[in-house]
């Protein structure tokens, strides 16, 4: 009897861990495109934040070079998605944001991270050697959305756009360690207000601190782009 009871409990320990196991799968997927959702990004952003900076003390002890290494995050929002709710209906906008996360995917390297934030909203964090990478990455982002109509019902098709903002960091920043990744998400949604206020389908980005890094920030390009001129951070704008 003991015997069999010892196999139960082994069984339903099995069962309980392959249960917790999906259950927290789950709840970092997002049900509607598949994505990784927030709760996943603010986890492994943190883990990859923490080793990358590891990586950077050791290479400045080392006295090698420094490593050009920036972390990049993107906010991507949908222009005027609430009209094609209002048009087409909720399922049709349900169908927008699924190929909004494919086309997202096809422009992301395997070692991006993709999450739907919530709503219509998206976002990448990403590491590149090179801060130009970003500008090109935000550039393939609006390319992907305006550059091929949306499939809203079987009989219509419409052309969606999206803004962006971003905002990198290197390594050696001076970041305070606390709220590191929400003063790098406050940045980069500063700038997409930027990039929504000047009339969308475009994106801002700052690609580089002159001073210490600061989440207070005026919102629109003009009032950036003096910062920029002052010397105080490097402003990146799409082309028209
Ligand atoms: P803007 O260019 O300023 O971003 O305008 P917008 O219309 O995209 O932004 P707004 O915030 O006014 O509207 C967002 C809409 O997204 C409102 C909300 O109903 C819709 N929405 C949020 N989540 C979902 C969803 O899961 N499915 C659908 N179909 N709609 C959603
Ligand atoms: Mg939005
Ligand atoms: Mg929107």
């Amino acid at each position: 009897y003991t015997r069999k009871l010892e196999h139960e409990v082994k069984k339903r320990t099995v069962e309980l861990q392959i249960a917790n196991t999906e259950l927290a799968e789950l709840s970092l997927t997002d049900n509607l495109t598949g994505l990784k959702n927030r709760r996943f990004l603010e986890h492994q952003i943190e883990n990859q934040v923490l080793k990358a900076f590891h990586k950077s003390a050791m290479s400045a002890g080392k006295r090698e070079p420094r490593e050009q290494t920036v972390l990049c995050l993107f906010v991507i929002d949908i222009d005027n998605f609430k009209s094609i709710n209002d048009t087409y209906g909720h399922v049709a906008g349900d169908k927008v944001l699924k190929q909004t996360a494919e086309r997202l995917q096809q422009v992301m390297r395997a070692s991006d991270y993709l999450v739907r934030w919530g709503g219509e909203e998206f976002v990448v964090a990403a590491h590149f050697s090179h801060r130009q990478m970003a500008s090109d990455l935000a550039d393939s982002i609006i390319h992907s959305m305006r550059g091929e109509t949306f499939f809203v019902d079987d009989n219509n098709r419409e052309t969606i756009t999206c803004s962006v903002g971003f905002s990198c960091f290197s390594y050696q920043a001076d970041l305070p360690s606390d709220n590191r990744m929400s003063m790098l998400f406050g940045i980069a949604d500063n700038c997409l207000y930027a990039a929504k206020a000047a009339g969308r389908n475009r994106w801002v980005g700052i690609t580089e601190w002159n001073q210490p890094v600061s989440a207070q920030l005026p919102n629109t390009i003009d009032a950036l782009e003096a910062l920029d001129k002052q010397g105080a951070l490097t402003l990146a704008l799409s082309k028209a």
